[in-house]
């Protein structure tokens, strides 16, 4: 099949729908999902109708609501079309109530706390701006996938959805305002945009299946390096072997038939390491999207019998991956309010866009860094890796040197021109192209967008996004404000720019984030560095973020803290498993291999001996062995220890505090000991492939 016929056949597209349904169902489904108003049901129906025939055309046999429960990943429960009648035979159904709305058993998914047993229910709620769309598996099973929301009976939000839609609501509401009252008469809606470059690593599944960690934990805890690791700067960008672009091609062809735009694939950084980017879409579908991506990713490598690692830090020594979240605003009209106009007046608009968005990012730096805060992503952030903990701003020395200008009434020259300053009418065209690209930065302007690069590889983008969205509404209601009381609005402007430049331009940084300079800099600065995922996390439960979130309708006050309960009880999960892993692995696999080897020494001394041959090789081995093995039986117990403290705290925040300080770091030490003992004991004995065998075996 050519691309353009593949592209999108799976997806009940807006095409599909106009050709499909009647004009004025049509007209009034489209009204519906650009003005966000409710569904009327007897459009619904007729949608259901067209949708079922469509699908059913297919092969489907099933439905499902397709949602994004609060563990990040998404859950469906299928029903199948049939209907019986009292014949004894069946019908198939699909009718605009079913397509609506869903009562999946929600007992089970996390509320923390939101929703008590006797009001267990949950429900779905279709949403109607992304579209529907035929998921197909190996064995051919067809299933109309309808995405939507998911919510508790009192109407509070229990997925990651809800608050973005409503996030979305709120940042169209006040960006508009700005548009407004900078002239703009056009323009009706704003939205949004994102781009989510998404990193993974494969592996081949037989030594995946060999270990326990990797299968439970997602990543190695134990594994000596192996003698190459990344230094050579051979692997990015690097010709694509044919096993896996063999399995790139059929992940384009399964995401292409979805409708997702993959766009660009290649080799990332680290060794087995890679990353695919779509095109940028609607921050809602581009969420949605990237779900199917991850999924789709892990899917489409069994069949290739790979596994595909999604984790932050599948493996030490070598770089963890993220999820670079390319966000930008546009005008259902089609303007990129970040792109910089080639008018002096489009000019101002960018610039107030921009200083919004850098007092946004300053204000509410913690409340970013929070949404990154899972147990995987401590291993990138603040842990010396790509990006720091600390959040600033790359603008690029042009447009800095524009706004420090600006803030000080200066004249501004621009590629050599001069300019005279006498309000911001007079603004020289601002350089579209930043030619100094920052990879360091975790929050960068490159050009017509920012990118957010500190988002976990295995996390949803859509916290980030709701935190995104809402900082930003909140700026442009501010300066909105402000702008429609004022007299002069050119003057006022200038006063705006001015004044968020200098109260926050220590959130900018053009320099080199990993440096250590940076890190002293930023603490002058007063920027906050918090490195780990349980203190970043109070972030959500301030007094500053509750307002926030409940003054623009995106969370309340209780679906934030049950946020905050199931983020901090979700890291101490994990790191429960990680360290019941770790236990398990040292006992039954690590410990008897050195035994075994320390036996085989003992014996081949004995041997040597009886021969007179001298033996101090082997006697050396073993002393060091033993060593090992004796200081790693301890660090056994001090973690065994550690866990069954943590495993007895109630309160949660203290329990996750435990995991922290006493689990992680059990682990870490038990590791030292194991992976030198890697590097003592024969390949053919140790139980588990290496570091060797999982990235350059493919
Ligand atoms: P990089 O050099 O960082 O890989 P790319 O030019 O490949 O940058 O773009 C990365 C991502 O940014 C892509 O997914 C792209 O679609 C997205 N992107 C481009 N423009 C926008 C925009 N206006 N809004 C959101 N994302 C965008
Ligand atoms: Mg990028």
């Amino acid at each position: 099949m050519k691309i353009t016929e593949l592209f999108g056949s799976n997806v009940f597209n807006d095409k599909l729908m106009k050709e499909r349904l009647p004009k004025e169902i049509y007209k009034a489904l489209h009204e519906t999902i650009e003005n966000n108003l409710p569904l009327r049901p007897d459009v619904a129906d007729v949608v259901a109708n067209a949708m079922k025939d469509w699908a059913l055309e297919r092969g489907a046999t099933h439905y499902t609501h397709w949602f994004q429960p609060l563990t990040g990943i998404t859950a469906e429960k299928h029903d199948s079309f049939i209907s019986p009648v009292s014949d004894g035979s069946v019908i198939v159904e699909f009718s605009g109530k079913q397509l609506i709305q869903g009562e999946p058993d929600a007992s089970s998914f996390p509320s923390g706390g939101l929703r008590s047993t006797f009001e267990a229910r949950g429900y779905t709620v279709w949403d109607c701006t992304s579209p529907a769309f035929l998921k197909e598996d190996e064995a051919g099973n067809v299933t109309l996938t309808i995405p939507t929301a998911f919510y508790s009976y009192k109407g509070e939000a229990l997925d990651k959805k809800t608050p973005l839609l409503r996030s979305m609501s709120a940042l169209s509401k006040q960006a508009l305002r700005m548009l407004r009252v900078l002239d703009n008469t056009t323009s009706m809606r704003i939205t949004s945009t994102v781009g989510p470059e998404q990193e993974y690593f494969l592996v081949d599944k037989k030594f995946y299946s060999e270990r326990t960690d990797l299968m439970l934990a997602g990543r190695t805890i134990f594994g000596a390096p192996a003698p190459k690791g990344q230094e050579l700067e051979d692997q990015y960008f690097g010709a694509i072997k044919d096993r896996v672009s063999a399995y790139m091609h059929d992940l384009d062809t399964e995401l292409w038939k979805m409708g997702i735009t993959s766009k660009t694939k290649h080799n990332e950084v680290a060794p087995a390491q890679y990353e695919m980017a779509p095109v940028f879409a609607t921050t809602n579908i581009a969420t949605d999207q990237n779900q199917l991506v991850m999924e789709t990713m892990q899917k489409v490598a069994f069949r290739h019998d790979l596994v595909c690692l999604l984790h932050e830090k599948p493996y030490a020594g070598i770089n963890g991956s993220g999820k670079h979240n390319n966000w930008s605003l546009s005008t259902d009209d089609g303007i990129n309010l970040l792109d910089p106009g080639h008018t002096p007046s489009e000019n101002v608009q960018f610039l107030l866009f921009v200083s919004a968005l850098i007092k946004a990012v300053d204000t509410h730096a913690d409340i970013l860094r929070a949404t990154c805060a899972t147990a995987g992503n401590d291993h990138r952030l603040g842990a010396n890796e790509a990006p720091p903990a600390i959040i600033s701003i790359f603008m690029g020395d042009e447009l800095t040197d524009i706004l420090e200008k600006i803030s000080k009434g200066q004249k501004i020259s621009a590629r050599g021109k001069e300019f005279v300053h006498v309000g911001v009418d007079t603004l020289p065209a601002i350089p579209k192209d930043n030619t100094d690209r920052n990879r360091t930065s975790p929050f960068a302007f490159t050009g017509n967008k920012f990118e957010f690069r500190m988002v976990g590889s295995a996390q949803s983008i859509s916290g980030s996004n709701v935190a995104l969205n809402t900082v930003a509404a909140e700026a442009f209601d501010e300066i909105a404000t402000r702008l429609e009381k004022a007299k002069d609005k050119n003057a006022e402007a200038t006063a705006i720019i001015r004044e968020t430049y200098k109260k926050h331009s220590r959130v900018i940084f053009n320099g080199n984030n990993y440096a250590e300079e940076w890190v002293k800099e930023a603490e002058k600065r007063r920027l906050p560095n918090v490195r780990n995922s349980v203190d970043a996390l109070k972030a959500f439960i301030t007094t500053k973020a509750l307002k926030l979130f409940e003054k623009y309708e995106v969370l309340s006050h209780k679906e934030l803290h049950s946020r905050y309960d199931i983020y901090v009880e979700t890291y101490a999960k994990q790191i429960n498993i990680e360290a019941l892993t770790a236990v398990d692995m040292v006992k039954k696999q690590f410990l008897p291999a050195a035994l075994e080897y320390a036996t085989f020494l003992a014996d081949s001394m004995a041997t040597f001996q009886a021969v007179q041959v001298p033996d101090s090789v082997q006697a050396d081995l073993l002393k060091k062995l033993s060593a090992l093995v004796a200081s790693a039986y301890q660090d056994l117990a001090k973690l065994e220890g550690a866990i069954a403290k943590a495993q007895a705290i109630d309160d949660t925040v203290k329990k996750a505090e435990a995991y922290r300080d006493n689990v992680v770091t059990s682990m870490a030490a038990l590791r030292t000991e194991i992976d030198a003992l890697e590097m003592i004991v024969p390949k053919d004995t140790w139980p588990v492939p290496g570091y060797t065998d999982l990235l350059f075996k493919l």
